[in-house]
């Protein structure tokens, strides 16, 4: 695993460069679901301390025991999240990139509110307009940001999407980015496994990756 790890921070390195972009500027979301803490922990172990997890039960069950012994983990939200899960959510994660609704965005302006902490959130963007797919329509992208920011005083950073699987991503990335740039939005979650590079050539400053560091994930 821990070779996994350093190829992909080769690569990323190398894609930034080539996209003339500094050393450093991406930052890798390694995305651990199914995977269990035999197979984080040589990750943690290299050094590295920004993860992701997609269900908010899987990360309660894993993650307070890593983080007693490597206390400064990022863990950040990439699935779909409840309004129910809100409070565990907010406190569990240091940063939530799949806030795509209204009733999410007011649940959590209320929970940080309650809890007395903010988290970095992310929108996210459904690029592909995919009707089994979570998060917010293009067409509706600058007002829900608006309200997001403007309404809620979330603490809002950037956009996240996931393309469709059957289609070009880098025109899924470049919408994105477009969206972010119209609103003043600096931060960009695009790019899993299989397109990262693609992504960080269109600036992606977070990549999300699972399969290229951690191999392929066994069945829940
Ligand atoms: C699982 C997942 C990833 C990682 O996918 P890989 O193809 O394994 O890199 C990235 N983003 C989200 C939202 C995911 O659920």
């Amino acid at each position: 695993m821990a070779s996994n790890f350093e190829t992909v921070k080769d690569r990323i390195r190398k894609a930034e460069q080539r996209a003339g972009r500094p050393a450093g500027a991406v930052t890798l979301v390694a995305i651990s679901k199914v995977h269990g803490p035999d197979v984080i922990e040589p990750v943690l172990e290299a050094g590295h301390r920004v993860f992701g997890e997609n269900r908010v039960q899987e990360a309660q069950a894993k993650w307070p025991a890593l983080r007693e012994r490597f206390c400064d983990v990022e863990l950040h939200l990439v699935g779909p999240l409840q309004t129910n899960k809100v409070k565990d959510a907010v406190a569990i994660f240091d940063v939530i990139e799949t806030v795509d609704r209204p009733k999410l965005a007011r649940a959590l302006a209320r929970e940080f509110e309650k809890q007395g902490v903010r988290r970095d959130c992310f929108i996210q963007i459904n690029t592909g307009e995919e009707p089994q797919k979570a998060g917010a329509l293009p067409a509706e992208a600058d007002d829900f940001i608006r309200f997001c920011r403007d309404d809620l005083n979330l603490p809002l950073v950037g956009l996240m999407c996931i393309p469709p699987v059957d289609e070009e991503p880098a025109l899924h990335f470049a919408l994105l980015r477009k969206i972010a740039e119209r609103n003043g939005l600096e931060q960009l979650s695009m790019g899993m496994s299989g397109d990262f590079e693609t992504a960080i050539e269109l600036g992606a400053t977070h990549v999300r990756l699972g399969t290229a560091v951690f191999g392929a994930r066994p069945a829940r």
